[in-house]
C-alpha cells in the first residue's frame, strides 16, 4: 500500500511533454506512476488535485540560501515557491572549505551581505563537514558547488596576487578533493575578491580539474571586462569552457540596461557557442531587481587583504575619498537612487531598512558616500543592496529562451529583499506563461526541473516517473500568482497547495508542516 496518493491532476513531467492525467503513488521517498482505474487502490492519504497540476521539484541553480537555513531550516520563502532543491556556493563564494576558523569567519564576514552571518554554535572546515549539517535538518535538498574564492584563500590567501606554479597545484588538489567530496563543479563571482583575483588561465587550469570529475563551471562573469565591449565577461567564461572542456552555466543572465546591445546579442553568444559544440547554459531570475552585498561597488582595491582592510580603508579619510572616486566613475557606477539597502542587524539602524542610498543619506543629512561608509562600519560590512540592472523589456526573451533556466538568486534574509526572494518561479508560471503567454507551461516547467537536474547530472529527480525521487509540486495554473513587489517584497507564493520533498510532505494544503526531509545531494553519488 502507498503512502500517498495523489489522484485526478494533471501530470506535467518535466521533460516539457504535455501533461496527461494519471496517479502519482508515493512509496517511502520514491514514486510511481499509475494509469487506468486505480479507484480500489488503498493509500495511507490521498491527495486530490483535480484542477491542479502536477509537476517535479523546482531545482534553483542559484541560492543563497545555505548560511540562512542553518537558522531558519523550513526555507519558506522558496519552500512555498516550490523549489525542493538548492544548489549553494554559487558566485565564487562557497562557505567550504576552509584551513582554520579565523578564515573561516574573515570569508563569512566579508560575504555577510550576499550569504548572511555565522550562524551560533556551528562549525567547520570541509566540504564534507559543511554539507553534513545540512542532512535532513533541511527542508529543501541541497546540492553544493565549489567556490573559486574559497579556494583562492586556501591557497593563495586574500591579497591580488598572481598564484605561483606551487599555489595552482595546491588550488588543483583543493578542486579534486571537493570535487570527491559530493561538489558539482566550480563556482566564480568575478566581481567578488578574493576569487576575482583570479585570471583567466587560473581558471581554465581549476576548471580542468573540476571537467575531469564530471563538473562544470558556474559563472557570475567579470563585471569590469565590460569596458572591452558588452559580452567581454561572457567571452570570457566561453573561452574559460573552450580551454578547459567544462561545461559552462552562465548565471542570472540578463540584458543590463538599455542601450547596452541588444538581448539579440547575449543570447546569440549562447546560440553561437554551442553551435560550436560547447556545452554552454544559462539560468535567469525574472524580476528586474537584482540583489547582493553592497561591498560589490566598492574598488576591488578595497578588499585586496580581506575584511580588515575593507574596514581599514573605510576608517581613512584619505582613502575614503580615493573609493568614491572609482565609485563615480568605472564600470560600476553607484546609482544612489537605485541603491536600496537591507539588512540591517542593528536595531538603531533598522529606520534604514529598504530605503535607498540617496534617501538615507537625505535622513542623516550627510554624504551619500559617507553614509554609506558610516553604516558598513557600523553594521561590520553586512549590508545588502537591492539593485536595479535589468531590462524588463527584454526579460521574457531570457526566461523563454530553450538554452534558459529559471533560477532565483534569492536572498533570504533583510526585511526588503529583492521580490525574486519570494516570487521568482511562481511568477513564470503566472504571468510569463499564463497572462502574458510567452511560452507553454510544460517548457516553463522544464526550465525549473529537468533541465537544471541534467545541468547537475541528478539522475532521479527533475522528472515525475517510475522510480525517481518524490520530490512533487502540486499548483493550480488558473490561481497561481507572485504577489511579492519591490515596496512590499515578503509574502508568499500562492496557488501552491502542496509541496513534496523525499515523499513526505512539507506544505500541507497551504500550511507549512515544519517537515525537514532535505537530504545532501552529492555529485557522482
Ligand atoms: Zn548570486
Amino acid at each position: 500500500m502507498p503512502d500517498l496518493l495523489i489522484r485526478n491532476g494533471l501530470i506535467i513531467d518535466g521533460t516539457g511533454n504535455p501533461g496527461y492525467y494519471a496517479t502519482v503513488a508515493v512509496d517511502g521517498d520514491t514514486m510511481r506512476i499509475l494509469r487506468g482505474d486505480t479507484s480500489d487502490l488503498e493509500s495511507g492519504r490521498v491527495i486530490d488535485a483535480t484542477g491542479h497540476v502536477v509537476c517535479p521539484g523546482f531545482v534553483d541553480l542559484h541560492s543563497h540560501g545555505g548560511l540562512t537555513m542553518l537558522r531558519e531550516p523550513l526555507n519558506e520563502p522558496k519552500i512555498r515557491q516550490g523549489v525542493t532543491t538548492e544548489l549553494i556556493g554559487i558566485d565564487g563564494n562557497s562557505a567550504a572549505p576552509f584551513k582554520n576558523r579565523d578564515d573561516l569567519e574573515a570569508f563569512v564576514e566579508l560575504d555577510s551581505g550576499l550569504n548572511d552571518i555565522m550562524p551560533v554554535g556551528r562549525d567547520w572546515r570541509s566540504v564534507d563537514d559543511f554539507l553534513s549539517l545540512f542532512e535532513k535538518t533541511v527542508s529543501p535538498n541541497i546540492a553544493f558547488i565549489l567556490g573559486n574564492s574559497a579556494v583562492r584563500i586556501w591557497s593563495v590567501g586574500w591579497n591580488d596576487r598572481p598564484a605561483t606554479g606551487a599555489q595552482m597545484e595546491d588550488m588543483k588538489s583543493v578542486v579534486r578533493e571537493a570535487m570527491e567530496e559530493g561538489s558539482f563543479g566550480l563556482s566564480t563571482g568575478l566581481d567578488y575578491p578574493p576569487g576575482s583575483y583570479a585570471d583567466t588561465n587560473e581558471l581554465i587550469e581549476l576548471s580542468k580539474v573540476a571537467a575531469e570529475k564530471g563538473g562544470f563551471y558556474h559563472t557570475h562573469t567579470r563585471h569590469s571586462l565590460m569596458m572591452n565591449g558588452h559580452l567581454a565577461p561572457f567571452e570570457e567564461a566561453v573561452e574559460i569552457g573552450r580551454g578547459s572542456g567544462a561545461p559552462v552555466h552562465l548565471t542570472h543572465y540578463r540584458q543590463p540596461d538599455q542601450g547596452v546591445g541588444s538581448h539579440l546579442d547575449y543570447l546569440g553568444l549562447v546560440e553561437k557557442s554551442r553551435d560550436e559544440g560547447l556545452d554552454v547554459t544559462f539560468d535567469v531570475y525574472t524580476y528586474r531587481f537584482g540583489g547582493t552585498r553592497v561591498l560589490i561597488q566598492l574598488p576591488n582595491w578595497t578588499k585586496d587583504g580581506g575584511p580588515e582592510r575593507v574596514k581599514e580603508v573605510l576608517r581613512s579619510q584619505e582613502e575614503r575619498k580615493r573609493a568614491k572616486e572609482d565609485m563615480l566613475s568605472g564600470t560600476r557606477k553607484l546609482n544612489t537612487d537605485e541603491t536600496w539597502l537591507t539588512a540591517f542587524r542593528k536595531p538603531h539602524n533598522a529606520q534604514y531598512d529598504g530605503l535607498s542610498v540617496a534617501e538615507i543619506a537625505r535622513k542623516r543629512d550627510q554624504d551619500p558616500f559617507d553614509a554609506l561608509f558610516d553604516l558598513l562600519l557600523d553594521e561590520n560590512l553586512g549590508i545588502s543592496a537591492v539593485l536595479g540592472g535589468t531590462n524588463a523589456q527584454t526579460l521574457p526573451a531570457f526566461v523563454s529562451h530553450p538554452y534558459g533556466m529559471i533560477a532565483s538568486d534569492a536572498i533570504l534574509f533583510g526585511e526588503f529583499p529583492s521580490p525574486r526572494t519570494y516570487g521568482c518561479f511562481p511568477v513564470v508560471l503566472a504571468e510569463f506563461v499564463r497572462a502574458e503567454k510567452h511560452l507553454r507551461l510544460p517548457e516553463a516547467i522544464r526550465k525549473m526541473t529537468s533541465f537544471p537536474a541534467q545541468r547537475l547530472g541528478l539522475r532521479d529527480r527533475g522528472v515525475l516517473r517510475d522510480g525517481a525521487k518524490a520530490d512533487i509540486v502540486v499548483f493550480d495554473p488558473d490561481r497561481v500568482k507572485a504577489p511579492t513587489t519591490h515596496r512590499q517584497p515578503k509574502q508568499f507564493a500562492q496557488g501552491i497547495p502542496y509541496v513534496i520533498v523525499n515523499g513526505q510532505v512539507v506544505v500541507d494544503n497551504d500550511v507549512l508542516t515544519k517537515a525537514t526531509p532535505g537530504v545532501v545531494l552529492r555529485h557522482g553519488r
